[in-house]
């Protein structure tokens, strides 16, 4: 996966014809048509003030919540700080050695300027090989516009997020992914500053009828998360009388855990003992949430999106909303 921003000396060669659908939102991963006589064409970069593929703005972050929590005020969307503001220009360049290719700010382009390439093309491109490069971001276009899944791309998302994601920041990447996913689905959604021992729940996602209490483990400590997880949801059920049937406790993984960890025996108990449903959402839901760009992460979260010694895989939730078989990191390794 390789993310590009179309050389802007060769938008002229370009047809810009951005027609978005009815109801459609932002972005390469909406439902929006690129048409020119000559295939699928995309614009470019209009170097926007406020610049939305690299910030949110403030009233996103800052939106409230149901409940009283602090909030992390960073409004980078690259989890990865991988989109830089170039001079004066206001036109964004993409570090590629480190960018994980998870598609945020491509998701925030109004007008599709940022692609996810999966034919890992360069980003340097001679004269005479635009043409055949046309032809190539064409076809890539046409794939990102088809109806999802596309379950090849989003394994090869998770691959270079393995592999791009810089030793010693797995944390803040992991943390700002997972926020910046649902505050770019339009969801109000609160981080805690790092560290903060006042702060009930890590993320905090208010919808309407639900009030999703998230952790975020990529270190592999699952049962740490697990307990965290539970005592955010019993605290925001005693201090902040949220309704049981309301507030929605889980887990963000990188991957679903191995068979061998107690984590699904300890989901089993908690739903079987106090009645209290755990979720686990690997990060692929994440990225095909985002792509999807509609509420079916939501519906993951709280519809499914329960792996227990009864039920270990995710695979068939995951497949019913997104299509297909997304085999990646939704069921356990062995
Ligand atoms: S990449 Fe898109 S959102 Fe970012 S400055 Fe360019 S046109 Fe605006
Ligand atoms: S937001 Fe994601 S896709 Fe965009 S530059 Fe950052 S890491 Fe890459």
């Amino acid at each position: 996966v390789k993310l590009i921003k179309l050389p802007p000396d060769s938008t002229s060669y370009w047809l810009p014809a951005f027609v978005p659908q009815p109801g459609g939102q932002r972005g390469m991963f909406s439902p929006a048509t690129y048409r020119s006589a000559g295939g699928p064409v995309s614009s470019s970069c209009l170097g926007c003030i406020d610049a939305p593929c690299r910030l949110f703005a403030e009233r996103e972050v800052m939106a409230p919540v149901l409940v009283d929590t602090p909030v992390y005020p960073d409004r980078s969307v690259c989890p990865a700080d991988a989109l830089i503001a170039m001079g004066d220009s206001a036109v964004p360049e993409v570090d590629e050695g480190l960018c994980i290719g998870c598609g945020l700010c491509v998701a925030r382009c109004p007008v599709g300027a940022i692609h996810i390439d999966p034919t890992d093309a360069p980003y340097e491109l001679a004269a005479d090989e635009f043409t055949a490069r046309r032809e190539r971001l064409s076809l890539v276009l046409s794939r990102e516009i088809a109806p999802f899944p596309d379950s090849e791309l989003v394994g090869g998302q998770l691959a270079r997020i393995d592999e791009y994601t810089v030793k010693g920041e797995e944390q803040r990447t992991f943390r700002m992914l997972a926020r910046n996913v649902f505050l770019a689905l339009g969801y109000p959604a609160r981080l805690k500053n790092p560290g903060d021992n006042n702060a009930f729940s890590e993320l905090v996602i208010d919808v309407d009828d639900a009030l999703i209490l998230l952790e975020i483990e990529t270190g592999g400590d699952t049962l740490d998360a697990f307990r965290r997880s539970l005592s955010g949801w019993a605290i925001a059920l005693s201090r902040y009388k949220v309704s049981p049937d309301r507030a929605v406790p889980g887990v963000v993984l990188d991957r679903l855990p191995n068979t061998r960890v107690d984590y699904y025996e300890a989901v089993k108990n908690t739903a079987d003992r106090i009645g209290v449903a755990l979720r686990t959402i690997p990060v692929a839901a994440l990225l095909l949430g985002l792509r999807s760009g509609d509420d079916r992460l939501l519906r993951f979260v709280k519809d499914s999106a329960v792996a227990d010694s009864d039920r270990r895989s995710l695979e068939a939730d995951a497949g019913g909303l997104w299509g297909g078989s997304p085999n990646s990191g939704f069921s356990p390794g062995k």
